[in-house]
């Protein structure tokens, strides 16, 4: 079934100015189209974004308890629908379904955490020097928030946005990924029946090319939260930063796992399996570098090309299939050129390494899974994002090597070791340069009730999800309270008695 999808604008579905319009895709079967959406310009971007900027003060003063009960409501209804719209991720993203169904969980775990959010948001009372004075710190919404996200979690990223966002009593401007659009207008959609009052939630649909940076610099934008690519974030951060607009973004990954000598090795396979193929790589966490300890290097190659082997590509809402498709045709094509750079480098392939067409997979963007061996650091399969179904497996001499090889690239998402020894753990933990670190578990498995981001080119700004220092820190600003009761001039500081 084809959808008609429109934009939401001012509390009307509604389609671009101009008429025109894209297509959504399903990616492992490119004769199935999923819906025909708006391919917006800069006018539909005008009228949502004044549609939010009226509305701010409105919402801003709603009480923030109220605010959360809308988006605890929109949990409980994303919670009946949750089989139906994790169908639709699979169709329209093409992971598996129960990835699928993963990604409309986590955007329900997000809207009960973030809905109770609306009962705390909480600052700081202090005691004054003064007598019969009181300080405080709150917290207070920024204004309009402009929000571009990613094609590889079209349910949980814009709701790990979305949620915060609005319960802090933010309004927002959501221009989803032009790749998995159906989903997030579902998401719109549920928020809308939650009783999300008109012109505070706001969707765009359209290209990133076209409409993507007009948005974030927008004169009455005054925060900006992406999630994609670093080469975009940055040049949205260099932007906004020049207009004084708050802006935060989660990037590139080039994620690695260490396996020490001393690691239980079927369950570092199992890891590395999960890491590098779940998503089909197509996870800012994929563990896309494998760093093995020079003890175990050949064990560890052979049962992970096993392991690999075994993997069976498909249409994700086949129960059989273990890796689905990657998203599109111009991914496939970038895949394929890393996998002859890799070749070219030197690299020894394992396994892998061409397009797959048989049975399902005939009209659908399959990749096989990929492993490289004998991978050096400075290779740029070593070094650069991927983002698909492609590992190289790197030999290290031992734990201070792997943790220099695993720190030697721009990016710093997610890492993990297997070992047995706590001597070892805890040096990792230490010392890798990480936002994520991952303690025999695989490099992706991330929980919401923590903050979510990494340190150099994978993320800028604040970090997402819950917790001290998560996203509630990125939508809202701090604001100070001094009130003095005495009904005389106290001066801090300088009135000593
Ligand atoms: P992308 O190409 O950077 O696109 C991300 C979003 O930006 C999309 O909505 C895209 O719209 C839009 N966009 C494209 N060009 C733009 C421009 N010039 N100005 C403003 N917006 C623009 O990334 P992607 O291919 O969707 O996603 C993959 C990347 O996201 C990977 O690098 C991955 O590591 C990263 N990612 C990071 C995290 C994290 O939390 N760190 C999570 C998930 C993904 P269109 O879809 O219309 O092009």
């Amino acid at each position: 079934m084809t959808e008609k999808i429109k934009n939401f604008i001012n509390g009307k579905w509604i389609d671009s100015a101009d008429g025109k319009t894209l297509k959504s895709i399903n990616p492992a079967d490119t004769s199935d189209t999923i819906g025909i959406i708006p391919r917006s310009g800069q006018s539909d971007i005008d009228a949502a974004i004044s549609a939010a900027s009226n509305l701010y003060n409105k919402w801003r003063l709603i009480p923030a308890p109220k605010r959360g009960e809308i988006i605890l409501r929109a949990a409980e209804m994303l919670n009946k629908r949750k089989q139906e719209l994790g169908t639709l991720v699979t169709r329209e993203m093409g992971k598996v379904l129960a990835e699928g169904l993963g990604d409309v969980q986590e955007a329900i775990d997000m809207a009960y955490y973030m809905g109770s959010e609306g009962r705390r948001l909480s600052g700081e009372t202090v005691p004054s020097e003064l007598p019969n004075k009181d300080c405080k710190s709150i917290r207070v919404p920024i204004g309009v928030f402009a929000m571009i996200t990613p094609w590889n979690f079209p349910t949980a990223i814009p709701a790990w946005k979305i949620f915060p966002a609005l319960v802090s009593g933010n309004t927002v401007v959501f221009k989803p990924s032009s790749y998995t659009p159906v989903c997030a207008t579902k998401l719109v959609e549920i928020l809308v029946e939650a009783g999300i009052p008109d012109g505070v939630l706001n969707l765009v649909h359209g290209t990133g090319e076209e409409i993507g940076e007009y948005l974030a610099t927008h004169p009455k934008v005054d925060g900006v939260s992406f999630t994609g690519s670093t080469a975009i974030g940055e040049k949205l951060a260099k932007m906004c930063s020049t207009l004084d607009k708050e802006i935060s973004c989660e990037m590139g990954g080039k994620n690695a796992i260490i396996v020490m000598d001393d690691a239980m090795l079927d369950l570092a396979v199992e890891g590395a399996i999960w890491g590098g193929f779940g998503t089909t790589g197509q996870r800012c966490t994929a563990a896309s570098r494998v760093v093995v300890h020079e003890a175990v290097y050949n064990k560890f190659l052979n049962m992970f090309t096993k392991a690999v082997s075994k993997l069976r590509l498909g249409n994700g809402l086949l129960k059989i299939t273990d890796v689905g498709p990657v998203i599109n045709k111009s991914q496939m094509q970038k895949i394929l050129n890393y996998i002859e750079i890799g070749k070219k480098e030197g690299a020894k392939l394992v396994i892998g390494g061409t397009t797959y067409k048989k049975g399902v997979c005939a009209n659908g963007y399959f990749i096989e899974p990929t492993i490289f061996a004998n991978v050096k650091q400075k290779m740029r399969i070593a070094q650069e994002e991927i983002f698909g179904p492609v590992v190289s497996v790197i030999k290290a001499h031992g734990l201070e090597d792997a943790i220099r090889i695993v720190n030697d690239v721009k990016y710093g998402l997610s890492s993990a070791i297997y070992t047995q020894d706590v001597n070892n753990s805890a040096v990792a933990e230490r010392d890798l340069d990480t936002g994520l670190v991952y303690i025999n578990a695989s490099t992706i498995g991330a929980e919401i009730q923590l903050p979510f981001g990494g340190t150099k080119k994978s993320g800028l700004g604040h970090r997402e999800a819950g917790g001290r220092g998560g996203a509630i820190d990125m939508f809202t600003k701090w604001k100070v309270i001094y009130r003095d009761f005495s009904g005389r001039l106290q001066k801090a500081q300088i009135d000593k008695e």
